[in-house]
This record gives structure tokens, sequence and C-alpha cells, in this order.
């Protein structure tokens, strides 16, 4: 089949699933491969769970008239988005970056949606799949769209520009994240600005943080529009950032200075797009953050800053520098592993011990495998041996902040701590 034939299938519901859990009516389901699933398997129950179409990839799982046999399903998941991006020809906005890209995209997508029909990546669907998704989520009433773009290897951002051709992006920073895939850090700057270099091939514009010299330096000579911080600025920062932008306070519900770039690059970003000052800032006064990124929880005694969502060595040391600003009796920092850090992982642990404890934080719990093998003083080998010892010694009337890799899952902690 052509992907214009597919295509007028889509346009009928614009809807796609790849999961038979989640299948709406109508839709057109695909059925891709992963390590321990076959999608080709789940064609006949995406149908009697409404799905109007199947795309598979094996021959042996065909249903007269009702499946798309093609080569593979997700190359073709792939085209038809790109194909659905250039029929829709809209504004799109590529993000990408170590660390901030999903808060980033949000309040992006908060401020312009004031104005416009505005469609964006959902959650953190940012690969080579979510992506696709993300483009085929759009409709024909969307007038720009967000697409926030992951990467933990070289050439992948440039493939995922190739499916979104993206008109803008942003790079929310180059941090220590992923460097195992990537190579180090100079890796990781090769690796992103992969997207400065697809904007300059088609002449399209850059989104550029003038306080970040790496960025200035990769856009030289390219189409570019500078974040302007004339009219921003921080009022104060505890519990949550408070900003003032053209003379007006506003109380966000972020926590951390390290987000001020993000809010920076929405403002700039909804400024571009005609978005007034007073939906900007009603957009960033809404805009409440969740799936663990830097919440606060107040519990009975104890009051946590939970950034459980995911830790790396740079987003780790802002998160400690940031907390050590706060103004509380007694500080716990429980920090737990950073994954994907390949040859570095025992000096970048190492590191963050040495660098946190020498910052203005009362209390240092580490945990995993990798903070185990540091020198620090407080260590736990494994998720299970801290809470045999939060159990035995409950913490008290403190202020935790609570970071670790995704893997590490330490939003399990919440129930631990009263
Ligand atoms: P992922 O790679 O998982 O998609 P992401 O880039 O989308 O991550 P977010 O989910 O927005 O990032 O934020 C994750 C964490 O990164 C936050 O909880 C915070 O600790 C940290 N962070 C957010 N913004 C910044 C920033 N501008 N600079 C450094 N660290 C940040
Ligand atoms: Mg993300």
């Amino acid at each position: 089949m052509e992907i214009q034939d597919l295509y007028q299938l889509y346009q009928k519901t614009y809807l796609v699933d790849t999961d038979t859990r989640k299948i709406r009516k109508g839709s057109i389901f695909f059925a891709l491969k992963g390590e321990n699933f076959n999608g080709n398997k789940f064609a006949s129950q995406a149908l009697e769970k409404g799905a109007s179409y199947c795309v598979i990839d094996e021959k042996d799982f065909e249903i007269a008239g009702k499946t798309i046999l093609v080569e593979d399903s997700l190359k073709a998941l792939q085209e038809l988005a790109n194909y659905h991006r250039k029929e829709l020809g809209i504004p799109i906005v590529g993000l990408t970056g170590s660390n901030g890209k999903t808060t980033t995209k949000e309040l992006i997508h908060s401020v312009l949606k004031t104005q416009f029909n505005t469609g964006a990546t959902l959650g953190n669907l940012n690969n080579h799949i979510g992506v696709p998704l993300t483009l085929l989520s759009f409709t024909k009433e969307t007038e720009i769209g967000i697409v926030e773009m992951g990467a933990n290897h070289q050439k992948e951002i440039e493939f995922l520009c190739d499916i979104a051709e993206p008109d803008y992006g942003y790079i929310t920073n180059f941090g220590k994240a992923h460097l195992e895939g990537f190579g180090g850090v100079e890796g990781v700057i090769k690796g992103k600005s992969e997207l400065y270099r697809y904007l300059l091939k088609d002449n399209k514009t850059a989104f550029v943080n003038p306080k970040d010299d790496k960025q200035v330096e990769l856009t030289e000579g390219q189409q570019r529009i500078f974040l302007s911080s004339d009219h921003l600025s921080v009022v104060s920062t505890h519990p949550y950032l408070k900003i003032s932008y053209k003379n007006t306070p506003i109380q966000t519900h972020l926590v951390g200075e390290y987000n001020l770039p993000n809010i920076l690059a929405a403002i700039s970003i909804g400024e571009h797009f005609g978005i007034s000052e007073e939906n900007i800032q009603k957009a960033l006064e809404r805009y409440i953050s969740n799936n663990n990124r830097s919440q606060i929880v107040e519990k009975n005694s104890n009051k946590i800053l939970l950034d459980a969502y995911n830790a790396n060595p740079s987003s780790t040391l802002l998160a400690l520098e940031n907390f050590s600003k706060v103004d509380a009796s007694s500080k716990v920092a429980i920090l737990g592993d950073m994954f994907e850090l390949g040859v570095d992982a025992d000096s970048e642990h190492q590191s963050i011990v040495d660098q946190g404890t020498k910052l203005n934080i009362d209390r240092f719990i580490f945990v995993g495998a990798h903070y185990f093998e540091t020198n620090a003083s407080e260590k736990y080998q494994s998720f299970e041996d801290l809470k045999s010892h939060l159990i035995d010694h409950p913490i008290h009337d403190s202020f935790i902040l609570i970071k670790g890799s995704r893997g590490m899952a330490l939003e399990r902690l919440l129930d631990l701590i009263n």
C-alpha cells in the first residue's frame, strides 16, 4: 500500500494506536516489535477492541480486508508521521537537551495554548516511536506543534528532525546525561546540536539562551532568536519560584532556580508567536508539574522535595545547590544512583559526594550500588537496605530532597517518611 492510501485511512479518525490495552475506536493499530513482544500477534485483538485497521509486518497474521501488510511497521509509522507533518504545514517547535525538556515543553505548551490550538508531546513520548505518535496526534485543527526529542546516542536527533521537520528549535542545555551512549560530554554536545545543524540546513530558526556560551557559539552565523531576560527577574525561590515578568509578580509552582531558563524559553517563544503579556503570566502561574518532577509533598512532620523523576550529574548538582539555599532548620538529601554514565560512573558519583557534602545541607543519605562504591559516610547498597534503616530510624521535622535516576524509583520513599 502506498503511503497516500494509508494516509487516507488515517484521516478518517486521526487516531493511531500501538498498545492493544488502549485502543481507541476507529484507530489504526500499528503492530510494533520490542525485545519481548511482537505486536503482530495482537492484530486480531486490536480489531476486536475497535481498531479499524492494523498495520502489520508479518504475513502470518494477515486478516482479509483488515490488515495492511508492510515491510516494517515502525518505518511505516514514521513515514506516515512525516507525511502528515508535511500535509499539516504548521509551525513546529523541536526541543531537545540534557535536562528540562519536558518541563520546558509543558511551559511552552501552557503559554501557546492560551491563544492557539497547540499540539504537544504527550508526557515523555520523545523517541523514534514517541515523536511519530506525537505528530500523528496533531489534527487539522492544530495550529502549532511542540515536539520533545530525546536521545541517548549520536544521529538520533538528526533522525527525529527528519521526521518532525521542525521550523524552530531549542536546546535546553548540554549536560552530563547519557554519557555512556554519547561518548562523554563532547559527544552530548555533538549529538544534541544535530538539531542546530538540521535548522541551519533548511534556514530555520534556533532559539538561543544568550547565557549559554556553547549555544551562542554553535549557532554562530545561522538564523537565531536570543531569549530575552530583560523583563524577567527572580523575586523569591522558596518554596516555589516567584518571578517578576514585565513588573508583574508571578507565583509559579516550580521548584528551583534551574527552572528559570525553562520559563525564559516559554516566555520568549510565546512572545515570538504573539502571546499577550497577560496570557503568558496566567500560563506560567497555572502550570503544575507532575510525574515526580520537583514537587513539594507535605507529610506530618517532614516536608519533601520530590525530584525522583530522573537524575544525572548536572541536574543532581543543580538540585543540591538549589536545596542548599533553602531556609530550613534540618535539611536531608537522599540521593539515588545515576544511571547510564558508563566509564564515568565511579568518578561522577564520587564527585557528587565530594561537592554535595560541602554544601549547606545537614545530612546526606546515598543509596544504590554506585554510591555504595564511594567514600560517603552514610550509604546503602540497595533500596531495601535504606528502607529497613528508615523503618528503624525515622526522619523527623526535616526538609528532605529526594533525587535519583528513574530506575531507582525513589518515590517509593514517600510511604516510608511521615
Ligand atoms: P528526560 O530525558 O527524562 O525526558 P527531560 O529533559 O524531559 O528529561 P524534565 O523531565 O523536564 O527533563 O526534568 C527532569 C529533571 O531535570 C527535573 O526534575 C530537574 O531536576 C532537572 N531540570 C529541569 N530543568 C533543568 C534545567 N534547565 N537545567 C538543569 N536541570 C534541570
Ligand atoms: Mg522528558
